[in-house]
């Protein structure tokens, strides 16, 4: 399989390239040159199918020859070595939880499948691999456990002092080993900044090869169309799919839902699940995007104003509206809308959504108002404790905390406060890898 970028202005590449580079060097994103279809056998007889197989048959078109079989077995095996069970809710509505992993959020399975196809391209290389990565929260984690004891691949982690929930501080700083955590006193946007100051300094990059685990990489966009396989697998009526509803923010989840069901995978319907950030909801009610400022909302990983996989969609469908309308519907739903809906599945169902996939619920009830005989499933991107903020004052009581959460809060934080100031930061690299 080759990737070409969406601006045209680059080379195609392989898996490979495409993997290290995150993007291309016009700054486009990545695309498939040909979307593979599904063996049918895999659908009719996915039942009987190990996880590991069901993965494996799905990515390796887009992994070709790049990465030998044995170990891209391997690799989809510890990408999916946790539970993503589908649950029933009601008659109606299913939740795929794809907060079994470890850092309870669906980022973990693309964090898991990028870091040891890396570690596999470093070790290739014999070259040491240093991921830089400035966080908010909760990107950090995932990529901070997905790369945790990788061969070859070092991480570090700039996050703004103070300003990281501590259940999101204890994931980025209890790990150690190859994970390097840095407390910026600063905000998110200076830790950006100083990563942008990395990427961009020559005099560092010749000295170490640095890339980015930007959620725009193939590698982290493709390996999500796993779960949506797991879904069929785990769904009752074959001649009914379901609609499945996707909570978006950058539309990468989406996306990869998307280009599944194009390979052959049954679904009725998407529906992208949007919070005040309707950037896509308004586009396909009127056929105009316009990309605005990100609003913080409660479901805050979802906070994007202009979803960078969005070009992805749309190529997907070759820019044709039409197209695209008779496969995806988009609702926006409020914070209000957020809250009213996590206690009323919970006293009507004791079912505890968490922020995010609240608004897939809803979106997904709406839209099956609309078609009775329909039934769906909403992406449960979270586990609620990891947003107990938000969860515990709308039902009145405390959310029990998971074992794998309660195991780290006891371990000590470790971490190297930096000012944030690229010299400092620079120096810091140099003398941990040089
Ligand atoms: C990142 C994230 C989303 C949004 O996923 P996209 O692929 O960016 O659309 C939704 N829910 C949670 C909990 C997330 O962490």
């Amino acid at each position: 399989m080759k990737y070409y970028s969406l601006n045209k202005r680059s080379p195609v590449v392989d898996f490979r390239q495409a993997t290290i580079q995150g993007q291309a060097p016009d700054k486009g994103l990545y695309f498939p040159e040909s979307i593979p279809a599904i063996d049918p056998e895999l659908i009719r007889e996915i039942e009987g199918l190990a996880k590991e197989e069901i993965a494996y048959q799905v990515i390796k078109p887009y992994v070709g020859d790049t990465i030998p079989d044995a170990d891209l077995r391997r690799i989809v095996a510890e990408t999916v070595n946790f539970e993503i069970p589908l649950v029933r809710v009601n008659d109606f509505i299913w939740s795929l939880e794809l907060f079994h992993g470890p850092t309870l959020a669906f980022k973990d399975i693309g964090a898991r499948f990028m870091s040891r196809c890396l570690g596999y391209f470093a070790r290739e290389r014999k070259e040491r691999v240093v991921v830089l990565v400035a966080t908010s929260g909760d990107t950090g984690g995932a990529v901070a456990h997905g790369f945790y004891d990788v061969p070859g691949v070092d991480v570090v982690i700039l996050y703004p002092s103070g300003k990281v929930s501590s259940v999101q501080e204890k994931q980025l700083t209890t790990l150690g080993r190859n994970i390097h955590a840095l407390e910026v006193n600063g905000s998110f946007d200076d830790c950006q900044q100083l990563v942008k100051q990395a990427f961009a300094d020559p005099s560092l990059t010749s000295e170490l090869f640095l890339t980015s685990a930007n959620s725009i990489n193939v590698a982290r966009w493709l390996p999500q169309q796993f779960y949506y396989f797991f879904a069929w697998q785990q769904w009752a009526e074959k001649d009914n799919p379901p609609v499945i509803s996707v909570p978006s923010g950058n539309f990468g989840n989406i996306c990869a839902g998307l280009l599944a069901h194009r390979s052959g995978l049954p679904v009725r319907h998407f529906i992208a699940a949007c919070n005040a950030n309707d950037a896509v909801t308004e586009y396909l009610e009127s056929g105009q995007y316009q990309p605005r400022k990100a609003v913080p909302t409660l479901s805050n990983a979802m906070d994007v104003g202009n979803p960078s996989n969005f070009v992805r969609v749309l190529q997907l469908f070759h820019h044709e509206f039409g197209e695209l309308k008779k496969v995806m519907s988009s609702y926006s739903i409020s914070d209000d809308e957020t809250k009213k809906t996590i206690s009323d599945v919970y006293v009507k169902y004791r079912y505890l959504p968490d922020p995010h996939g609240a608004v897939g619920y809803l979106a997904l009830a709406r839209y099956l108002q609309q078609w009775p005989g329909g039934r769906g499933i909403f992406l449960e991107t979270a586990h609620p404790v990891k947003f107990y903020d938000v969860v515990e004052p709308v039902i009145g009581e405390p959310v029990a905390i998971p074992p794998s959460v309660k195991a780290i809060l006891d371990l000590p934080k470790k971490s190297t406060r930096i000012e944030p100031e690229y010299d400092t930061l620079k120096k810091q690299l140099r003398q941990v890898f040089l």
